[in-house]
């Protein structure tokens, strides 16, 4: 491809809106442009990376015998109404009339689309299993779409979705998509790890993310460097904390007068307690406005994904001031375990199992409570794992001891065991062996396409520009004819370029008349692997320059010997 008939157009102008560096490059680097928050336009420089990329999902899929087929991107509401979706997906859907006042969807995902499809054309065990990919446009009204392609509103995604006759089968076409994950980020050469993950509004009871690492990454991740266990924090569990040391044993429990002290900081400070050593009360509301109270250690924060999914809500939200002085007799700051009203249900968080003597608020304005003991003074019926994780806490794999680091990564793939949850509710069975009707039992496998490409500039960029890894390069080599008016030189950069395409190498030649110094800037900001410099001092010696983006360490090389050179390079 000729630069000078070729859509890029590179600027140095950083958008107001692009806060990590690969949105700023891609922009920059005309690969994508902004059509509403979170729509883009993927431009021909980017789109050419983003075919690279399919392709590699293409064949490392069709390797484990996934069949791609293409479902649209809208589909009927009655669909989403038989498996729930409809009335659980909440506001990321995005809801459409036709002109007849029907209601549509335009697909968020496709385990209803795809199910719908199997339910029509399987009827036998021995039509199983399979899996089904495809790759398309989705659409989530995410609440702050952000960083470019990294959270869109309208995005790229590879979905699989595999169907088996029992729960082996699943186990068996879960790790083959586990295994092909692994073999297409690893051959984009992107650093990623595995790690446990909440299965979240698609539901089932199994879930891994892939996360590619990176400092800007929107996930939370802890690691245990010792067993190996790692999750994301939405669905990270920390072994037994140790509690906060005390002198001596709990005397009676007593109320203190806290005049004004709503926060646990406060309150602490003025008791000369650690705040370790008290227990926080937050009530709880959500759209089904059962409220509850969830007591948590007091240095600690609650894990709201775990509440959700415990009271089976959506949006487990902190109640209003009116509902927390209703419920509790006190306003805000002021809750406390002992004497909530009987009809209220109360859920303690295992960080609170081991304090002796805590503090905490008596239901009463400007009061707390001390040496507080469980079953002395309270009782609490419901212990449940509500903790948000953090670095630095105990690993939870049982006698491993090791304590978890914390990390952050984008996340690139995720994968679920859904088991029967769509096949139940949308009837999607087959006959077994004994001619008994059996719900199918599924898999589905989600990758970012927009984002993995958008992860591997995060992980791939210096100051100057984007340094892409090869397999994800729009071009592999740029070929650059310095002062291409000179006639020697655009001749010589010229067959340079047909034998480059002869041997089948995808080259792009830069043979705009612009000033050297702004082919190289532009050269190091879209970040092709290789270049090659057709410059007129150094073709008078018959050599050209060769060098790699990634050290740009220029090496003469003779212009006979150059396309044998770069295929080297390239088979390296
Ligand atoms: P997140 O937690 O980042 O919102 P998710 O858990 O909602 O992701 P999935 O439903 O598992 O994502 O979707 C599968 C994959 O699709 C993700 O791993 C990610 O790579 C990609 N993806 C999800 N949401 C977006 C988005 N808004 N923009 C771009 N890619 C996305
Ligand atoms: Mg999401």
């Amino acid at each position: 491809m000729r630069w000078s008939q070729y859509y890029l157009f590179t600027t140095r102008e950083v958008p107001a809106d692009a806060e990590v560096v690969s949105h700023q490059l891609m922009v920059r680097a005309g690969m994508i442009r902004k059509v509403a928050a979170g729509i883009y336009s993927y431009l021909p420089f980017g789109w050419r990376s983003i075919a690279k990329l399919m392709a590699i999902v293409r064949r490392e899929l069709d390797a484990k015998g996934a069949c791609e087929l293409v479902m649209p991107a809208i589909s009927p509401a009655e669909l989403w109404q038989e498996s729930g979706r409809w009335s659980k997906y909440g506001k990321e859907l995005l809801r459409i009339k036709d002109r007849h006042g029907r209601d549509f969807v335009f697909g968020p995902t496709h385990e209803e689309v795809v199910t719908d499809i199997v339910r029509h054309d399987v009827k036998s065990y021995r039509q199983l299993p399979f899996n089904l990919y495809q790759i398309q446009t989705k659409f989530r009204d995410e609440i702050r779409p952000r960083f470019g392609l990294m959270r869109g509103r309208e995005f790229l995604m590879k979905d699989a979705y595999s169907f088996d006759a029992d729960d082996a089968g699943l186990d068996v076409a879960y790790r083959a998509m586990h295994d092909a994950y692994c073999a297409i980020f690893a051959a984009c050469g992107l650093e990623y790890t595995v790690v446990e993950a909440d299965t979240g509004a698609i539901g089932g009871s199994a879930s891994h993310e892939f996360m590619v690492l990176a400092e800007t990454g929107e996930s939370e991740v802890v690691r245990c460097p010792g067993c190996g266990y790692s999750a994301n924090v939405e669905k990270a569990s920390s072994g037994a904390l140790p509690p906060p040391e005390r002198d001596g044993e709990p005397g009676p429990m007593r109320e203190v007068a806290t005049p004004g002290m709503t926060t646990v900081d406060e309150v602490a400070e003025f008791l000369g307690v650690p705040t370790a050593a008290m227990v926080k009360t937050l009530i709880y509301d959500n759209e089904k406005e059962e409220p509850v109270a969830v007591l948590v250690r007091g240095d600690r924060a609650v894990n709201e994904i775990k509440l959700a999914n415990l009271l089976d809500v959506q949006y487990p939200v902190l109640a209003s001031d009116e509902k927390v002085a209703a419920l509790t007799g006190a306003p805000v700051g002021f809750a406390g375990p002992v004497g909530l009203p009987p009809g209220l249900r109360v859920i303690a968080d295992e960080s609170v199992r081991d304090l002796a003597g805590f503090a905490c608020g008596a239901n009463k304005a400007d009061a707390h409570l001390v040496d507080v003991v469980w079953g002395r003074d309270v009782e609490v019926g419901e212990w449940a794992d509500l903790l948000l994780a953090r670095g630095g806490d105990p690993c939870p794999s049982d006698g491993c001891g090791g304590i978890l680091e914390p990390f952050r990564g984008i996340e690139v793939g995720h994968i679920f065991k859904l088991g029967d949850k769509y096949s139940r509710a949308m009837g999607c069975t087959f006959l077994d062996e004994n001619g008994r009707e059996q719900p199918m039992i599924m898999g589905c496998y989600g990758l970012g396409i927009g984002r993995t490409v958008a992860a591997a500039i995060e992980q791939n960029h210096d100051d100057d520009g984007i340094i892409w890894p090869l397999p994800l390069a729009p071009f592999s080599v740029l070929l650059i004819a310095l002062n291409p008016q000179e006639e020697s030189v655009r001749r010589a950069a010229d067959e340079l370029y047909d034998a480059l395409r002869q041997h089948g190498v995808e080259v792009f030649y830069d043979d705009r008349p612009e000033r050297p110094g702004v082919k190289f800037k532009d050269a190091d900001l879209i970040g092709i692997p290789l270049r090659l410099v057709v410059g007129k001092k150094s073709l008078a010696e018959g050599k050209v320059e060769l060098s790699r983006r990634r050290d740009r360490q220029r090496q003469p090389v003779a212009v006979a010997d150059a396309v044998e050179r770069v295929m080297a390079l390239l088979g390296d």
